[in-house]
């Protein structure tokens, strides 16, 4: 059975192992390997194995006192077993199951199909066996003739089947009828001759019934102190039976609690199991859910960072909108006097000089009117452009108004601050634009006004005052020159230097 590889071969040993351990009394061991073979019974392919397997189950759970469940696997059996093997054997253990639930008459047919099934395929002990079963139940349901006369046909065949067990039964049978006709002398024969068989035949168990004949019919007959000996050799005889069969009991009981056992370890074992799945599960959910949630979060932080960059952006081109000048890109008239003002506070505080020069381009009203207002535009942009060059990048610069401008050179005394304004002054002059429309070159000149912080303060209003008024008087001058406010503006007139083109 251990060394079997093939599982057919190796359940047909079990069951011969189980037959065998059965007969010797080992039913918790043979209740075992029966369990085995119940677990394993779908796995089973040869049909011989099969039938041998489930008549040896059939066999094993009535000797349980389990005939349900017995029943259950012959049913199995005869269902598996084809219509033309012989059925003795499934009929023969299914008298025994039906017995044992009590549920069987000796009308019934499955007696005489039994006696047929096992005739035919000439197992004439399982053919006896079914009449002295029969008989036996004649008995039981009051009707001894009827045992009687089925015990005396039969008597031929069972003498023939040499059983020893048999005759005793027969003799047995015959003599409980008669006792339950009460002709005791005859039953008290019959009765004789079954001590006899059973003595010769070593048979202990069929003795517990011989001796409880005797009991009877001693106590029928008034005969109290044979009655008396007779139930104490019953007793004796009863109590080994009994212990026998609640051995056999406990055993069966005993594997069933293993696999009981067993099945909830598996069961224990199959939960935790399933928990360990699920925890898996859940845990890899965890780690999608938060593998989501980042990629959600690194989404939303990318669209804000691109939104905050957007609003940043447009808040800076808007803010530089507001603070240019579209035309030239220099800072408006606004943003100049708020820049000079933040720089000359901060050159206040250092003790450091600046100048301011304040720029008008000459009769410019001329460039527009003969050239066109495009290439007034373009001469606007080629003169800043020009002068923004000619600056440092520490200086501002800003479109005060039309053909206006205004520079601040911090760190630029006077005499700095003129020989830079007279230098754009010069490069201006020398410049020509051509013109968009007719092409012709178009000279420029522009009129300079300067002031710095030595004359004027730090103060811008004042500055720009002083330098507008210096520039003025370039104009009045004759343009393309450069005057140099002397003295705060407040005494005009006096205080102005004239450098000209020509000074
Ligand atoms: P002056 O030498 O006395 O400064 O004479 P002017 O013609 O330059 O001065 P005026 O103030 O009479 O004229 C300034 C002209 O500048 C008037 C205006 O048409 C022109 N102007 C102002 N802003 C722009 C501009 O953005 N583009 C163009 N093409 N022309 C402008
Ligand atoms: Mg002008
Ligand atoms: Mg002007």
């Amino acid at each position: 059975m251990r060394d079997a590889h093939d599982i057919n071969i190796r359940e047909d040993a079990a069951a011969t192992l189980t037959r065998s351990l059965a007969s010797q009394g080992k039913f918790y061991e043979a209740f075992n390997i029966a369990q085995e073979s119940i677990r394993r019974l779908p796995q089973i392919t040869q049909d011989k194995v099969r039938f041998h397997v489930l008549e040896t189950l059939s066999q094993i759970l009535i000797d349980a006192s389990e005939p349900k469940l017995a029943l259950k696997y012959i049913d199995l059996w005869e269902k598996e077993l084809p219509a033309n093997a012989s059925h003795c054997h499934i009929f023969f253990n299914k008298i025994l199951a039906q017995q044992r639930l009590k549920s069987l008459s000796p009308d019934s047919d499955l007696f005489q199909k039994t006696i047929t099934q096992c005739k035919k395929s000439g197992i004439n002990v399982l053919a006896n066996n079914a009449l002295i079963q029969k008989a036996s139940l004649y008995n039981g349901t009051g009707q001894p003739d009827r045992a009687i006369k089925l015990m005396t046909d039969a008597k031929a065949a069972i003498m023939k089947g040499g059983y020893k067990v048999q005759n005793i039964w027969r003799d047995y049978i015959i003599a409980y009828a008669l006792f339950l006709k009460k002709d005791y002398s005859s039953s008290k024969r019959y009765v004789k001759y079954a001590m006899k068989s059973a003595i010769a035949a070593n048979d202990s168990s069929s003795m517990r019934y011989v001796f409880w004949l005797f009991y009877k019919l001693s106590k029928a007959t008034g005969d109290t102190p044979s009655a008396l000996a007779y139930l104490e050799k019953y007793n004796r005889q009863n109590d080994k039976y009994k212990t026998d069969i609640k051995n056999t009991l406990i055993a069966y009981q005993r594997v069933k609690l293993d696999v009981l056992q067993n099945q909830m370890r598996l069961k224990s074992l199959a939960k935790k199991n399933q928990l360990l799945t699920l925890q898996q599960q859940l845990n890899h959910k965890k780690t999608e859910t938060r593998r989501l949630q980042f990629i959600l979060l690194s989404v939303v932080v990318g669209f804000l960072c691109l939104w905050l960059f957007r609003v940043h952006h447009s808040q800076r081109r808007f803010r530089h909108l507001a603070r240019h000048d579209g035309l030239t890109g220099l800072m408006n008239h606004q943003h100049f006097m708020a820049e000079c003002e933040r720089v000359l506070n901060r050159l206040k505080r250092s003790g450091s000089h600046a100048s301011l020069v304040l720029m008008d381009l000459d009769h410019f009203k001329q460039v527009n009117d003969r050239h066109g207002h495009a290439t007034g535009d373009e001469v606007l942009r080629q003169a800043t452009a020009l002068c923004r060059q000619m600056l440092r990048g520490e200086d501002l610069f800003g479109r005060l108004g039309g053909e206006e401008f205004g520079m601040l050179l911090p760190g630029c005394t006077c005499e700095q601050g003129v020989d830079i304004a007279n230098r754009i002054r010069l490069a201006l002059a020398d410049t020509p634009v051509r013109a968009f429309e007719d092409h012709a070159e178009v000279s420029i000149s522009a009129s300079f006004g300067l002031a710095c912080t030595d004359q004027s303060g730090y103060d811008m209003n004042q500055l720009c005052n002083d330098a507008d008024t210096a520039l003025y008087r370039a104009k009045w001058g004759g343009r393309n020159r450069l005057i140099v406010a002397d003295a705060p503006a407040a005494h005009p007139g006096k205080n102005e230097r004239t450098m000209d083109a020509d000074a």
